[in-house]
């Protein structure tokens, strides 16, 4: 396994002085009333091992997020696991279900985290393509590619880093796919919270027949801001938590107790904290692709996530990561190329560009995006 794309880039901007758009963080503050919260914690002692599956305070607040928002009664003491990072959910769910010889299908561009924790498992991963400029998932193709040996499905919607969102079809496209076989489904919702232009997200936890079969993951980071904290977690029926939690004991076992605290009193308190982020987003996404509307990159607007997607055919042939790394050192914006989240990359010129970022900041990246 190599050094993930993330470091690279973003210890090459650090290098270069350039603006960074390619690792996925915000480059503005914290919510303070939550900060304050932990803050608090830590000054009151809240500083000892907390329970292996996550406070309780937290997993109940979980749960009545899942509640309030898709209309899902889950239970907190044996349906919801705090992790460290989705990143950690993620390899404990694949490692709950994976053994020697599994097939795994995930779908490219895919995030960088998936296919190595299916390797350590064991398993291999069979890639399916998503097809531009949409990158929506040909459900037929994968009904096709489902054999005896595949064993789990990995999705991701909102999408990273195309900016594709499911909508409906794409419950019915799975469900009819898996049938009634016995596979299970790792649905990576991080940026469940970031979606834009009205639509709803189509988290798994809505629906009773997939749910049954599902580890439904998401993340503090994205959503509070907070991305060096690593506070994730894992939504999932009782008997697939119990698996679960057997894996995570042995990895991190838990998640910095203050921390706990603060984002369950942060998330009874402040709810509209969440509530308000599409718009949020939305905003800074609508800027981003307003000022390159002069530019020379061709882009479909992000229909979720705080990425965009810039297509760079129209100013160079080069591949994209060359590209990436050229234009930080010349040009000081740094982006990531799409094509390492591919085993076979195709013939497609994508940057991707992270908008969560202060305005001042998109607009000087902007201004010389538009140069190019
Ligand atoms: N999945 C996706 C699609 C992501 O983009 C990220 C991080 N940006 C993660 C998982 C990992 O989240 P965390 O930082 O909470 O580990
Ligand atoms: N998920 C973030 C991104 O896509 C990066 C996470 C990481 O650095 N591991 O940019």
């Amino acid at each position: 396994m190599g050094t993930t794309i993330f470091t690279i880039m973003s210890r090459l901007a650090a290098d270069e002085g350039a603006i960074n758009l390619s690792q996925g963080y915000p480059d503005f503050g914290a919510p303070p009333k939550l900060l304050e919260r932990v803050n608090q914690y830590i000054a009151a002692g809240y500083n000892q091992y907390p329970p292996m599956s996550g406070i309780e305070p937290l997993r109940a607040a979980i749960a009545d997020k899942v509640a309030a928002q898709y209309d899902t009664k889950v239970d907190s003491e044996t349906e919801v696991t705090v992790s460290s990072g989705a990143t950690e959910a993620l390899f404990c769910a694949i490692h709950a279900v994976i053994r020697a010889g599994d097939e795994v299908i995930v779908f490219d561009p895919c995030y960088d985290s998936y296919e190595p924790a299916v390797t350590l498992a064991g398993g291999t991963c069979q890639h399916l393509p998503l097809s531009a400029p949409d990158f929506h998932i040909d459900w037929d193709r994968v009904a096709d590619a489902i054999s005896e040996r595949t064993r789990l499905l990995i999705v991701n919607s909102p999408h990273n880093p195309t900016g594709a969102a499911w909508d409906k079809r794409d419950i019915e496209g799975l469900r009819a796919a898996i049938g009634d076989r016995d596979i299970f489904v790792v649905s990576d919702e991080v940026y469940e919270h970031i979606i834009f232009d009205g639509r709803r997200h189509e988290s798994l936890v809505r629906y009773p027949d997939l749910f049954e079969r599902s580890f439904v993951v998401s993340s503090f980071g994205k959503t509070n801001h907070t991305t060096g904290w690593k506070v994730g977690y894992c939504v999932a029926p009782a008997p697939l938590s119990a698996e679960f939690r057997r894996i995570h004991q042995f990895v991190n076992f838990t998640t910095p107790t203050p921390l706990q605290h603060g984002i369950a009193d942060f998330l009874v308190e402040c709810p509209e904290h969440h509530e308000e982020l599409p718009a949020f987003y939305q905003a800074k996404r609508d800027l981003f692709c307003e000022l390159l509307g002069e530019s020379r990159f061709r882009l479909q607007p992000s229909k979720g996530t705080f990425f965009q997607l810039l297509d760079y055919g129209a100013i160079t042939n080069e591949r994209d990561a060359d590209l990436a790394r050229r234009w930080t050192v010349e040009h000081k914006v740094a982006s990531i190329p799409v094509s390492i989240f591919y085993a076979e990359p195709p013939e497609q010129r994508y940057l991707r560009f992270c908008f969560a970022k202060d305005d001042s900041t998109l607009a000087q990246a902007a201004q010389i995006l538009s140069g190019l």
